[in-house]
Parts: structure tokens; sequence; C-alpha cells
């Protein structure tokens, strides 16, 4: 038998009709399948969307509440020795309340974990790290949130943190007063003019220092105003917010210092009284103006970066 060339033609011709009604179908049917995903995906994104802009405000509020509680316990005489840990453990504890509160209102199943507590560039704000997993009518979503913390307004737990509640220290109205705990702990460390510290006060809440650049508070009565109002300045040696917590007078990372004023008639040098030289790296200062009781204690490379004396 011989198949004629007329046959095979045929044949070849319904081959590649068939082939090509094929990819055609399969163009189409893949073309439908994708623009109706993409409608449930968006949709279902939207949908997503509203409930982490909701969680997003929430670990705003609940990181500051969960910081504020870490320092809570520095005030009430336990000792931190992990501030990120004990911030991830409040944080925990208060969106897992959060989270059932939402599965009610979004009717989805939510869950999260913070994953780190960091400082950052800039001493006034702490970075949450939170993986948030929803799901929702058989759809996944997870989303890692980051959130800057302010800690502005919050109280300083350096203090207590370094010296305990138990060394005498107390809150006088917007301020603490040191009592005779400085006193001790310079005297302890051999120091200059021990003394010089008895009942010297410091700002109890972090407050923001407006006069910046601070070379201005050489300016008349901007130095005044700075210590009236108790505000706290940017400082590379100064220990961060997360490193206060665990009473450390200096760290790694960029950080705070503030004056610790004293009030006394002494004119002897002593330690230089930004916050970090008290507590850390002790070098000596001297009175700007001798016969001033409340005059500042300051070495020369702060008086150059503040502009005064
Ligand atoms: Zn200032
Ligand atoms: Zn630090």
């Amino acid at each position: 038998m011989k198949i004629d060339s007329k046959g095979n033609l045929i044949l070849g011709t319904t081959v590649i009709l068939i082939a090509t009604l094929l990819l055609v179908a399969i163009f189409v049917f893949t073309a439908i399948n994708y623009i109706e995903n993409q409608n449930i995906d968006s949709y279902e994104n939207d949908n997503f969307k509203y409930i982490v802009d909701d969680y997003s405000n929430n670990i705003e509020i609940l990181g500051r509440q969960s910081i504020d509680d870490a320092c809570d316990k520095v005030y009430k005489t336990l000792k931190l020795f992990d501030s990120e840990d004990q911030i991830k453990k409040n944080l925990n504890k208060k969106l897992d309340e959060k989270n059932i509160e939402m599965e009610e209102k979004y009717d989805a199943k939510i869950s999260s974990s913070v994953l780190s507590v960091e400082p950052t560039d800039s001493p006034w704000k702490v970075l949450i790290k939170v993986k948030l997993d929803i799901r929702k009518n058989s759809n996944r979503y997870s989303k890692i949130i980051e959130k800057n913390i302010s800690i502005e307004g919050l109280r300083d737990p350096l203090p207590l943190a370094k010296l305990s509640v138990a060394s005498g220290i107390y809150i006088d109205g917007d301020k603490l007063n040191y009592f005779n705990a400085l006193t001790r702990y310079l005297k302890l460390r051999n120091l200059d003019s021990p003394f010089s510290y008895a009942f010297a006060t410091t700002p109890l809440t972090i407050k923001k220092c407006p006069y910046d650049p601070y070379i201005h508070h050489g300016d008349p009565g901007v130095l005044k105003d700075c210590l009236k109002k108790g505000y706290f300045h940017e400082s590379r040696d100064g220990s961060c917010y997360l490193c206060r917590l665990e009473g450390k007078g200096t760290c790694p990372h960029y950080g705070l210092e503030v004056f610790i004023q004293t009030h006394t008639p002494l004119k002897n040098d002593s330690i230089s009284c930004s916050d970090h030289v008290i507590f850390h790296d002790h070098y000596t200062g001297q009175k700007i103006d001798e016969y001033d009781i409340d005059s500042l204690i300051l070495d020369s490379s702060h008086r150059k970066k503040y502009g005064v004396g």
C-alpha cells in the first residue's frame, strides 16, 4: 500500500490546524484565568490592607505602652538585663489580646509575633518589627510591619536603672531628685567632690530640646530655659533608650544626654554633669558660674558643644 501525496497533505494540514486551535484555546483559557485571579487578588489585597493598616496603628500605641511598662519595672525596683526581650514579651502579650478582638472585627484568623525591638539612627525613636499572619476565606496573607515608636514623653529609666529605687532617688514634680544617691555613687568610686552632687536634680520625662543647633545654648536665657523645661539632647556618647533601661551610661548606638543639675555652694571641681559622664566617662568639669548655686558643672568639650562658658 502507498499513501499518495494528496493524503499526506490533508493529514498534515489537519494536524497543524488542530495544534493551532489547541494553542489558541490554551491562550484564551490562561488569559481568562489570569484576569479573574487578578480581580480576586486585588479584592483580597484591599481587604487585607484594611486589616494591616488598623493593625499597624495598634502596634504604635501598644508598642509605646510596652516600652513604658518596661520602664515601669525599672521604677519599681526590678533590674532589666535584656530590655529588648522584656518589651517583646510585653508587646506579644498585648497583641495576643488584640488579635482576638481583631478576629471578631474582621472575621479572620490573625496571629502575630514581635520579631525585634531595636535602636534607630534617631535616639528619639525605637524600631519595632512585627510579623503578622492573616487567614481569611482560605486566603493567606503575611506581612512584616515596621514601626518607629517615639520615646518622647516617657520617663528616663537611666537614673533608677543605674542606682535603683533603694538608693533614695525620689520623684519631685517633673524632676528626679538624687537626694544622697549620687554622692554615695561618686564617693564609692573615689571621684572628685562627691558632695557637690547632693540633692542634684534631673528631668523625669524625655523631652527633645528645641534649641538646635545646640551651640545656641550660649545665647541669653537659653540654657536657663533648657534647664527649667528639662530638655534632653542627642549625643554620640550618651546611651539610647533601650540601653538606658538596662542601666548603661553609654552604648554603641546614637543616644541621649541630659544635664544633671547641681544645687551646691561648693566651688571645687567635680565630675562633669552630662549624665553619660557621671555614669560612665567620669571626667572632671568646673562650675560655669562659681557664685551661682544652680550652675552646671561642665567640662570644656561640652562647653564647646553647647556654646556656654
Ligand atoms: Zn537644651
Ligand atoms: Zn544603646
